[in-house]
């Protein structure tokens, strides 16, 4: 069908499912198309999904298990994660070569670059009108925007998120105009300034159509500049303006479940930002859902929590009918006892088994809207599966920490790091010391209570609460 030709990237829309862009009207609806680098190289079938980078790298997997052992074809990357010093000191700005380079990222998957992760943390500060609260390694900090573009002139990412102006409340009458005015104008100041020709996706605010009415004129006055659309909010593909309608939309809007995935495929987005594929393995949990999947008595549980010791003899595959690396190696068994171990393999293991259950949920989707069965499949799937993934029970891939007191031996506990951090501006740290004086803390390590008071680390993860204390 539509095919179009930006900078960089080829977008061919090919077919539309129920409500989709063939039927006039919305913008919105199911639809299948390929996206690919200009230059040959990389080039995958939408829907399909972003793997979130830590520092990075796909959490659990080396830059060789990413390109052999998955389907993974585009990552995200945010800037934020690598600015812990101050300007003139920050490797990645004064960096020879390209992003690629700079993460020893295999040359098979899209690098997507943004200044902030997503979901972002909530920072401390406002973002003003040069510059974005940014959270980095060693706290809050503020990403001069001037900083961002000469970054995407540099290190040429193969995608580059101009930089959204996004408040960390919901904001007020005065503040939606003012964010709407600053993301144009840094989109503008991106695309003058886009030398190295890195092919540029917009923002498109979590606001009314009505409200960034303005904002997406000059979208469609520019179009010729821009090769994509950021969604911070997903359900907006259902209302964009039709000339907007051949760029490939990358949504940024949390989808938490498969269920969520399927809302907003049927909304019309093309790839979708995933934060659960990691969240699962984290918590050593398998997944084990396909799509449309089988109606039954019972609804099917969309993961198998390998803490669980029902699998403690168990020779099946992660996933039954799983062709992963994982799944034809190992068994169900053996991953519980590495997990029980606190041996990295597990992890490895089950994100190279989820990411392939991932791919495969994808690839049945795309099959399903050119057959014209997403609609009633996305009945079936909502009919067989249970709603949420299990409650997560077991420990992260996290170190042990021994303890002072005698009493409390062997105190594991799981410290919470870098993607699996979120935190908020002003919030006392989380982590216990890993160390403490011989002298005084000693006293007070002894005199801790038989119970420590353990930080429920699940809960950290999911509701938000700091650690990193700025500094
Ligand atoms: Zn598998």
């Amino acid at each position: 069908m539509a095919v179009a030709t930006r900078p960089g990237i080829v977008f061919d829309l090919q077919a539309a499912g129920a409500g989709g862009v063939a039927g006039g009207g919305s913008s919105g609806g199911a639809r299948v198309g390929r996206l690919a680098a200009a230059g040959g190289g990389v080039s995958f079938d939408t829907p399909s999904f972003v793997a979130q980078t830590s520092r990075g790298a796909v959490p659990h997997l080396s830059g060789d298990n990413l390109r052999d052992h998955t389907d993974v074809r585009v990552v995200y990357v945010a800037l934020e994660d690598f600015v812990e010093k101050s300007h003139p000191n920050v490797p990645v700005y004064n960096y020879p070569s390209t992003l690629r380079n700079f993460i020893s990222h295999p040359p098979n998957s899209l690098l997507v670059l943004a200044p902030r992760r997503s979901p972002p943390v909530t920072t401390a500060t406002p973002n003003t009108d040069a510059s974005i609260a940014i959270l980095t390694s060693v706290g809050f900090r503020a990403l001069k925007v001037e900083d961002y573009f000469n970054a995407v002139s540099n290190l040429r990412p193969d995608i580059a998120i101009s930089p959204p102006d996004i408040p960390h409340q919901e904001p007020g009458k005065i503040r939606r105009p003012k964010m709407v005015f600053r993301t144009e104008l840094w989109l503008g100041e991106l695309i003058n300034r886009n030398t190295s020709n890195t092919p540029i996706f917009a923002p498109v605010l979590p606001l009314d159509i009505e409200q960034q009415s303005y904002y997406l004129n000059y979208l469609k006055e520019h179009i010729s500049s821009l090769s994509g659309l950021a969604l911070y909010d997903a359900r907006l593909a259902v209302d964009l303006p039709h000339d907007l309608e051949g760029l490939p939309r990358l949504s940024l809007d949390e989808a938490l479940t498969p269920h969520k995935v399927l809302q907003q495929v049927s909304w019309g987005v093309d790839v979708l930002n995933l934060s659960f594929l990691t969240q699962m393995t984290d918590a050593g949990i398998s997944l084990i859902f396909q799509f449309p999947g089988e109606v039954g008595g019972k609804k099917e549980a969309l993961g198998a929590d390998l803490w669980n010791k029902e699998y403690g003899a168990s020779l099946e595959p992660l996933a039954v009918g799983c062709k992963c690396y994982s799944c034809r190696k190992h068994h169900r068994a053996y991953v519980q006892h590495l997990l029980t171990a606190k041996e990295m393999t597990a992890w490895v293991l089950l994100q190279i088994h989820n990411a392939k259950i991932v791919s495969d949920f994808f690839t049945t989707i795309r099959e399903s809207i050119a057959r014209g069965t997403f609609e009633e499949d996305c009945k079936i799937f909502a009919e067989a599966y249970a709603k949420e993934f299990p409650e997560k029970t077991g420990h992260g891939p996290r170190c042990r920490l021994p303890s002072l007191n005698p009493r409390n031996a062997p105190l594991i506990r799981n410290r919470l790091r870098g993607y699996q951090f979120k935190s908020e501006g002003g919030a006392v740290k989380k982590n216990v010391k890993a160390f403490n004086k011989l002298g005084g803390d000693k006293k007070e390590a002894l005199e801790e209570p038989e119970t420590p008071p353990d930080i429920d680390t699940e809960e950290l993860v999911q509701g938000g609460l700091a650690e990193i204390s700025s500094g």
